[in-house]
């Protein structure tokens, strides 16, 4: 019979064993676990865009977010799971939650899209990466913070790329939801038609997207290019914020905004006509504050 002492040592031993296993498995301690409550996993699975595994989080329930253009909203970060956003940026892999987006790096390099991938999204990833979100089935508490707010999809990444019967509870749940997709074109973004904008760049695919059902959210050069039937964002002249507005939900107007941030350069090469106005980066001031209380 194993003595006292005996039965000890072969306990410490299997601990060991244990704590060696989780180490392998990457399974992280829940007791050393920091939560992090203010954010919350909505998705873990295949994107729809190319099956490449993505994770959808929402962030913002507690803390206000200080995004000057959208106000407090919850924001839906939409990232590949198995890489960091930047490193994804730079193989190539931000394709499986962009698709085929024209604002992604182009052959030259050149980016057009304004989120700065180093920081929101490279920290809520990695707040995810150590286990700090817990699922909703595991936080259902985060509905009822979700409800007193209004929900921008697509932080950063196309929410189509989620599928849409995930998002319902959010899109259900709150006090309202903006958000935009570049896949409109594509079968599998129908669902979405009511709930998000269809993203334009020019004239022509706007009134695609008309005749395919969608309202859309169009990035023109210049304020002189936007069509009378249009409405600008109100957010560009300061009069209101998203969370109020409220109007990129998919089913109000069909929006312009002239081209702003860091890739408006590459924007008007790409797309516009060359002297459009230089109101630019606001919008790059509001994402940098937004990192702030991730
Ligand atoms: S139109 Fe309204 S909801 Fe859409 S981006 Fe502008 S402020 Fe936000």
């Amino acid at each position: 019979m194993a003595t006292q002492k005996e039965i000890r040592a072969e306990l410490k031993k299997l601990n060991r064993q244990i704590a060696d296993l989780r180490k392998e498995l990457h399974v992280i301690s829940p007791k050393r676990t920091r939560r992090n409550y203010n954010g919350v996993v909505l998705y873990e699975g295949p994107s729809l865009i190319d099956n490449a595994p993505i994770v959808a989080i929402a962030t913002g329930l507690i803390w206000p977010s200080l995004n000057r253009k959208t106000g407090d909203m919850v924001h839906v970060w939409i990232m590949r799971a198995d890489t960091p956003p930047v490193e994804a940026f730079y193989t190539d892999r931000d394709k499986s939650v962009c698709g085929d987006c024209p604002l992604r790096k182009d052959s030259e390099g050149n980016r057009i899209c304004y989120v700065l991938l180093h920081q929101a999204p490279a920290s809520i990833w990695q707040n995810w990466a150590k286990g700090e979100y817990l699922p909703l089935v595991d936080y259902p508490e985060a509905l009822s913070l979700i409800s007193r707010k209004a929900v921008r999809l697509g932080a950063f990444g196309d929410p189509a790329a989620m599928p849409f019967e995930l998002a319902l509870p959010l899109i259900q749940g709150s006090l309202g939801v903006t958000g935009y997709t570049h896949q409109w074109q594509k079968d599998f973004a129908l669902p979405w038609r009511e709930t998000l904008q269809a993203s334009c760049e020019t004239e022509r695919e706007a009134q695609e997207a008309v005749q395919a059902g969608w309202h859309y959210y169009r990035i023109i050069s210049d304020y002189e290019e936007a069509r009378k039937e249009e409405i600008f964002c109100p957010a560009k002249t300061g009069n209101t914020q998203c969370s109020t507005c409220g109007l990129c939900d998919g089913r109000s107007a069909n929006v312009v905004t002239v081209v702003h941030g860091r890739g408006k350069r590459f924007f008007r090469r790409r797309f516009g006509n060359g002297d459009a106005a230089e109101d630019a980066d606001e919008q790059v001031k509001g994402d940098e504050e937004d990192s702030a209380l991730w």
